[in-house]
């Protein structure tokens, strides 16, 4: 893997050899992150090379990630997700800039997630696992099943008992050894954390691991690609945990540092308003976070305890992001908004990049004619019940058209 140096503690700053074993710092217990040689990379790959090739896969950007390949075991399609032009969604908001939507929802397992749990799946191949271990809020977890039964792996899922029966439903499918926990994402992370030092078990953890991190970072890879190399002024994405952002974040320096792109664009950092512990801090500049209750019907992104505080506050101070936190209302409204306007389904979490753009938009927060992308990071049909709730009930009548007519008129 020429195109790696090794893997930088995020606090201590020491280096060490990149190993997919070693997924915390030896000295200090820091996250680590992975670092490349973009001279190497510039060597191996052009722009037009890239453009060029047929995988539409996440894979396609082999240079840029820190993997030798991805072998023989089968995989599930991960990446090449749409990013739609999203006129009549920005006409509604008040933006006369470009708008993009990344529909993430659109991966194997329906969330963005599929891109951390495919890497996973290749990692713990390398380290030699055959069963892999994660604590999740939803969809990690359902991807991770659904990536590691595709390639012949076995898992242990710990989830809180909170989490929405679809994403419940996929791991059971998946064929997860599930493990609901009666408490909090905290609670449940912990309980996991225990249980992968006890058995063994390969840590899909993304906040542990570095590798997902790497994985996640594709969707930015993309959407530089899809947009020609031309950069947004924006990219908007919800948060919760803190590795999203931090990938989002990941690929564009990459791209940059590697010569892709001219352009950075700035974070727009979307939390609930009833958990936001990570805006709170990057809004005050400040690392010292504070541990918030989890309250909000956006359960993937419901993270008292966020476990990548370090690089997501780094990632929106590095970017001159912007936070904004939104209400379940407001979130309502935006899945409410995807749907009809551009026929994109979101689960809470998936729609609330966009709840937090429409806010900055009509608050002034970012200009009216900036240009756009928000992520969609989860697919709708993950979590009916809370659909149903934004989007409210049909008529229902008996099959007699004197009935049809008294209601349509
Ligand atoms: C996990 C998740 C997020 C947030 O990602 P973090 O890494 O936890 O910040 C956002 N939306 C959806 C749908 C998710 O599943
Ligand atoms: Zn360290």
């Amino acid at each position: 893997m020429k195109q790696v140096i090794g893997a930088r503690c995020t606090l201590c700053g020491c280096s060490v050899p990149a190993d997919p074993e070693v997924t915390v710092c030896p000295k200090c217990g820091g996250i680590l992150d992975i670092e490349y040689d973009y001279d190497y990379i510039r060597s191996r790959l052009t722009k037009y090379e890239l453009m060029d090739r047929t995988d539409r896969t996440m894979w396609r950007y082999m240079e840029f990630l820190p993997v030798e390949g991805i072998g023989k075991t089968p995989r599930l399609r991960v990446g090449g997700s749409p990013l739609y032009k999203a006129d009549r969604l920005a006409a509604e908001i008040g933006l006369s800039g470009n708008l993009w939507i990344k529909d993430d929802g659109q991966n194997p397992t329906a969330s963005l997630k599929d891109r951390a749990s495919a890497m996973a799946v290749v990692k713990a191949e390398e380290a030699g696992k055959t069963i892999i271990a994660c604590s999740s809020t939803g969809n990690a977890a359902s991807s991770l099943a659904g990536n590691a039964a595709a390639a012949g792996f076995k898992t242990y899922i710990f989830v809180p008992s909170r989490a929405p029966k679809g994403k419940v439903a996929q791991l059971m499918m998946f064929g997860a050894t599930v493990i609901l926990v009666e408490g909090s994402y905290e609670d449940t992370f912990r309980l996991s954390a225990e249980a992968i030092d006890h058995y063994g078990w390969y840590n899909r953890n993304a906040a542990i691991n570095p590798y997902l991190m790497e994985g996640k970072k594709t969707v930015s890879l993309e959407i530089a690609e899809q947009l020609g190399f031309e950069m947004p002024d924006y990219v908007a994405i919800s948060v919760g945990d803190g590795c999203t952002i931090a990938g989002v974040w990941k690929g564009f320096k990459d791209l940059y540092a590697a010569g892709f792109i001219r352009t950075l664009p700035r974070l727009i950092s979307v939390q609930a308003k009833g958990c936001c512990p990570i805006n709170t801090a990057a809004a005050a500049h400040t690392m010292d976070w504070v541990p918030q209750e989890e309250n909000t019907m956006a359960d993937s992104i419901a993270v008292g305890v966020p476990r990548n505080p370090v690089k997501a506050l780094r990632a929106i101070e590095e970017s001159n992001g912007i936070t904004v936190n939104v209400s379940d209302e407001e979130i309502m409204a935006a899945m409410r908004l995807l749907g009809r306007t551009q026929g994109i389904f979101a689960e809470p979490a998936g729609a609330t990049g966009t709840a937090g753009l429409k806010k900055a938009v009509e608050s002034g927060l970012i200009e009216k004619g900036a240009s756009v992308v928000s992520v969609v990071t989860g697919n709708g049909l993950k979590d009916v019940a809370n659909a149903i709730k934004a989007a409210g009930e049909p008529v229902s009548l008996p099959p007699r058209m004197d009935k049809l007519l008294e209601v349509l008129g």
